[in-house]
């Protein structure tokens, strides 16, 4: 265990807290896998097909749907994964202007107006990066240990035996 410094308060917590024990600051944010919402742009040529899309596709009632489709830009959908990001754009994009963003907890309209959408491929490319550079869990560290010694092993007979051929 390390001491690091809260970057909210300045004062020294350890590196194994989720959060701040002074400040309640989460320390952990950053290590989240990244959530993606979804801002409907353009209703498209028939707003009342988009609707019912919509309203089938997400949890939203057919007033929901319906209003969104005339309030836009508007956050159709928050707190999906990337995947869920990638298979609903690609749904939707038949019928509507739509585009995938990083997620915000509070959306505020003009953060709506202005968000930027993200570059799947990019996304795609960082969110293998961040499964690649999960933690160690138990089941892969004991597979490690038990490759390593059957590595050990096999080289421990290759080199016995070569030194008994001499
Ligand atoms: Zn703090």
């Amino acid at each position: 265990m390390a001491l690091i410094r809260c970057p909210e308060c300045g004062r020294e917590v350890s590196d194994l807290a989720a959060a701040c024990v002074h400040c309640g600051y989460p320390l952990r944010a950053a290590d989240l896998p990244a959530r993606y919402a979804i801002i409907l742009a353009d209703p498209g040529p028939d707003p009342g097909k988009t609707a019912a899309l919509l309203h089938d596709r997400l949890t939203l009632t057919q007033e929901e749907a319906q209003s969104l489709t005339m309030e836009t830009p508007a956050v159709a959908v928050q707190g999906l994964t990337f995947r869920q990001a990638w298979d609903l754009s690609d749904t939707l994009r038949h019928t509507c202007t739509c585009k995938v963003v990083r997620d915000k907890s509070v959306w505020t309209p003009e953060a709506v107006r202005n968000a930027a959408p993200v570059d799947l491929n990019q996304e795609q490319s960082r969110s293998w990066a961040e499964r690649a550079a999960a933690p160690m869990t138990f089941g892969k560290t004991v597979g490690a240990i038990l490759c390593a010694l059957a590595i050990w092993t096999v080289a421990g007979f290759l080199l016995a035996s070569l030194l008994h051929a001499f």
